[in-house]
């Protein structure tokens, strides 16, 4: 094939073999988010550049070098969203559903884009489902959050593979007399820090937290603790969170290094992270932004939310052996026809049963063919019973009904009580 027939590096296509998974995660997710009282909300996936310059910040790892940013015809610069969060407030302030007070509680789901090194777990197109609470200051939503993801991992039956980790970043005043501190701290030892690390520490301290190098993690063991600089707001709302996780029984461990990469956060930071994918081991991320709307010109409003990646939740899924056994079957019945007149009648039957059974995955053979290639199909397709409708059977007006797995002999059953006869045999979703 040519280059350029294939897809974009880092950007797959999720195949008819993988999407059944794909939809079962969705699905409980979604599921999840009603029962707990979120809406969706459903934004571009393009934005003005300008827009995620100003949320994620000037000098994260995403503005910086992973952002797909590009002129369109009338020379605005637009960038493909590289995460929800900005959007979600753009939308939410563009249409006032913030205003006095009020508050929401909304999810989304989509594809990311940006422009990493493409791995195991990594990828340049990826999706996530993302949730946004606004106007809910206290530790009791934050826990919501967590509380929520513990039961999703508990549904998916991924709990064991998982851990919770937590931090607080304190409110900005807190933040900035830390910040104040560690700079002090770190300039002190500038020389063994990584060069990276040395650019941080002028643009965006905290983030040296998060470094991978071992000899500025040296540095670091003895560099001051955010813990020691919350005030007394931050402390409250961070031992309000744990309180409430310690009512549930949710185990979690403080990561005083745990900063994240986007510039908007305070108090709350979380991630769930699992040692199962290698490298890309985070899950689920996030945290409390109670000045990310204003910085983005709203009035003050608290808001804190999670994202997580559907790609590394998958992955997990098939690593952990967590498929659920009834999605590798997607037919329960087979109908074969043979013979113009039956295959008339065959389309019939099928629509009336389609009628009484609105839940039934019922396939009608398609292209004709003989006996032998129709049964081929019908047993490939995975259905556990063949309908089978040939010059008897239209002669009688009935079915034949042959189960394909080995559960019994072929019966024959009159066309009005086919319905009834398959809502009593096939188990339906
Ligand atoms: P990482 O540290 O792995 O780069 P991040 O902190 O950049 O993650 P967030 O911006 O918090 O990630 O996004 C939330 C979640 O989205 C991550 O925890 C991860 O599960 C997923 N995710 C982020 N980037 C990618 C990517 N390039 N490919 C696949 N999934 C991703
Ligand atoms: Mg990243």
């Amino acid at each position: 094939m040519s280059k350029s027939l294939q897809a974009i590096r880092g950007m797959n296509d999720i195949l008819p073999e993988q999407t059944p998974v794909w939809r079962y995660f969705e699905g409980t997710v979604s599921r999840l988010l009603d029962n707990y009282g979120y809406k969706q909300i459903r934004m571009p996936i393009v934005e003005f550049t300008e827009l995620f310059k100003r949320s994620i910040g000037e000098v994260t790892d995403i503005v910086e070098k992973e952002m797909y940013t590009f002129d369109d015809r009338n020379g605005d610069s637009l960038t493909l969203r590289p995460e929800g969060t900005a959007a979600c407030v753009r939308a939410v302030l563009e249409h006032g559903i913030t205003g006095g007070g009020q508050v929401q509680k909304l999810w989304y789901i989509g594809p990311m884009f940006r422009h990493e090194r493409p791995q195991k777990g990594r990828y340049r197109q990826f999706h996530q489902i993302g949730l946004e609470v606004f106007n809910l200051d206290g530790p009791d939503i934050d826990a919501e959050l967590i509380i929520m993801t513990w039961r999703l991992w508990g549904e998916l039956g991924i709990r064991d593979a998982v851990k919770l980790e937590l931090n607080s970043l304190g409110t900005s005043e807190s933040r900035g007399r830390y910040r104040e501190a560690l700079v002090e701290y770190l300039s002190a030892h500038h020389d063994k820090l990584d060069e990276d690390s040395q650019r941080r520490l002028k643009s965006n301290p905290l983030r040296v937290l998060d470094t991978k190098n071992a000899d500025t993690q040296a540095v670091l063991v003895d560099a001051p603790k955010m813990a020691d600089y919350l005030d007394e707001e931050s402390r409250a709302h961070f031992e309000g969170l744990k309180s409430r996780l310690d009512a549930v029984g949710i185990p979690y461990v403080l990561n005083p290094k745990l900063v994240r990469g986007l510039d908007y956060y305070s108090k709350t930071v979380f991630e769930w992270v699992t040692d199962k994918l290698g490298a890309q081991g985070t899950v689920c991320a996030g945290g409390r932004y109670d000045g990310l709307v204003e910085q983005m010109g709203g009035k003050p409003t608290p808001g804190v939310g999670f994202a997580m990646g559907i790609e590394r939740l998958v992955l997990m899924l098939e690593t952990l052996e967590q498929i659920p056994q009834e999605l590798a079957r997607q037919v329960d019945v087979y109908l074969c026809a043979f013979g113009e007149e039956a295959e008339l009648a065959g389309l019939a039957l099928a629509e009336r049963v389609r009628d009484q059974l609105p839940n039934l995955r019922l396939q009608v053979n398609a292209g004709a063919g003989s006996f032998k290639s129709q049964f081929k199909k019908a047993d490939k397709s995975g259905a556990l019973y063949a309908l089978i409708l040939g010059d008897d059977e239209m002669a009688q007006q009935v079915v034949g009904f042959k189960p394909l797995r080995g559960q019994g002999e072929q019966q024959s059953i009159a066309w009005d009580a086919l319905a009834a006869h398959l809502a009593t045999c096939v188990v339906q979703g």
